[in-house]
């Protein structure tokens, strides 16, 4: 955990004993993209034995909020049950770049600028100068290539426009604008590009950055009264890998910052590529005049992947893993995980943990047994995700149509029913449906159950299509 200041002592209860153990079970608990947006972020910032307290820190204040609501008990549960005694549990805003120990600090008023990105104390320190500098290499991870990209329906338009891209970067398509829901493939693709890129031209400026880091990256510059160095740093890049854009809502001097980077980099004809969880004009939070600046070149979509093309991945990549997984056993897998390329990894995981560990094949009675947890899991319940998906599927509208912000009655229709089915067959609350569903408020969730439900009960077309779509996610 690197924001705790302090690493513990080897001892058995260890708060990275702790946290480790928690963000397996809530792994384990929450759907991956719950568990993705309110839980990875949470990080450990200091441990205090004698007074027996933990501080988890949040990235901002609306997630600090919503993990205080939501998942405080479960967590306060968790750490009373690791330690053996009660601890006392609190959260801290806790930026990336800010000192990891400064507690709370409100944000001085101040004319443009959200309080996210104030939040920060004023630390002028040259180690801060440092690490500003630091930063200037590509980030890129080489093994998220072309090569180890599985292609399918799903995906094949948003890799053929990667490739051609990563061919002619700064002429056809700039910007590129990537979406796509959790664990797609959007992250994969783009270092695809920047890797690319850097074996053609070695010499190629490239810079792979997450959204929220560019945004501490902004802060920093503020500080230390270095945009100077931070524009001739971004403006001078010949290819900007820009990921999670969506990061930037109502963020307006990071909105800022990025549209003079943006103007500058296109003028320079040096390549931009971004990626958002849905397409530019269903943005929430993001200054108009950048948001047709996304629009601009080639916004493609990445769809979850069809059953082929799970079995595809989980195939690959064992083999790669140097254990060979036969076909039938990766078709019995993919049936059982839908929602996303990275689920599939996890129990891909699991399954090569056991073997290993066994010293058995893979086979069907084995992968059964290996993700024993994460299948009677699925069983029982069935994910908002999954609901979606097939919603999406049986109405011919897209996924992210699910979380936009579109209202045409062709889409708001199947998203009720959504809402409705998720209610129904999830265990998730009426607000946790709704931050599924794009962020939605839960009156607007609980409009769509009570108008789904009581047309339900006297339409029977539309009773016997809710019903089709529920056969369809349990088999
Ligand atoms: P996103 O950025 O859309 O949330 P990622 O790019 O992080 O998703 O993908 C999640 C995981 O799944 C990564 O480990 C990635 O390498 C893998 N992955 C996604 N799509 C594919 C694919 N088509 N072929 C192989 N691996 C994939
Ligand atoms: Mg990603």
């Amino acid at each position: 955990m690197s924001n705790l200041q302090n690493p513990p002592t080897l001892n058995s209860l260890s708060p990275l004993g702790f946290w480790d153990g928690a963000l397996g079970a809530l792994a384990r608990e929450l759907s991956p993209q719950q568990f993705k947006t309110w839980i990875q972020p949470l990080s450990l910032v200091s441990y205090d034995e004698s007074e027996q307290s933990l501080i988890l820190g949040a990235p901002n204040r609306f997630k600090l909020d919503w993990i205080k609501k939501t998942f405080s008990d479960r967590l306060q549960e968790m750490a009373d049950e690791y330690f053996g005694h009660p601890i006392t549990l609190s959260f801290v805003l806790n930026i990336e770049g800010s000192s990891a120990q400064s507690p709370e600090i409100n944000p001085p008023p101040q004319d443009k600028f959200e309080p996210q990105e104030v939040l920060m104390g004023s630390d002028n320190s040259s180690t801060e100068e440092q690490s500003f500098e630091i930063e200037d290499h590509s980030k890129l991870n080489p093994n998220l290539t072309f090569e180890t990209f599985v292609t399918g329906k799903a995906n094949q338009l948003a890799r053929a426009a990667s490739i051609q891209v990563a061919h002619n970067p700064g002429t056809s398509y700039n910007p590129m604008f990537l979406y796509g829901g959790v664990g797609l493939g959007k992250t994969h693709l783009i270092h695809a590009i920047g890797n690319h890129l850097l074996k053609e031209k070695p010499n190629a400026r490239i810079r792979y950055i997450h959204a929220e880091q560019y945004v501490s990256d902004v802060v920093r510059a503020y500080q230390q009264k270095a945009f100077d160095r931070f524009k001739r740093y971004y403006h001078s890049l010949d290819l900007i890998l820009i990921d999670d854009i969506q990061f930037f809502s109502g963020k307006s001097r990071t909105q800022e910052e990025f549209f003079y980077a943006f103007e500058a980099l296109l003028s320079n004809k040096a390549q931009v590529i971004i990626t958002s969880d849905t397409y530019p004009k269903e943005m929430a939070g993001i200054d108009d005049r950048l948001i047709s600046r996304f629009d601009s070149g080639l916004t493609v979509a990445i769809e979850p992947p069809e059953l082929e093309m799970r079995v595809a991945i989980l195939m690959k990549k064992a083999q790669s893993e140097g254990i060979p997984m036969s076909e039938d056993v990766a078709f019995f897998v993919a049936k059982h995980l839908r929602s996303n390329v990275r689920e599939l990894e996890g129990a891909l995981r699991k399954i090569l943990a056991f073997v290993r560990f066994h010293g058995k094949e893979v086979t069907i009675d084995v992968a059964r047994v290996a993700l024993k947890d994460l299948l009677s899991i699925q069983n029982r319940q069935i994910s908002v995700e999954n609901i979606q998906k097939a919603v999406a599927d049986f109405y011919s509208i897209k996924v992210a149509d699910m979380y936009s912000k579109k209202r045409p009655a062709n889409i708001a229709r199947p998203r009720q029913i959504a809402m409705f089915m998720a209610k129904e067959l999830t265990q998730k609350s009426l607000p946790e449906i709704g931050e599924l569903f794009g962020g939605r408020d839960h009156t607007t969730v609980l409009h769509a159950v009570r108008k789904i439900g009581e047309e339900r009960s006297h339409d029977g077309q539309l009773n016997h299509e809710i019903h089709v779509i529920e056969q369809t996610l349990k088999s």
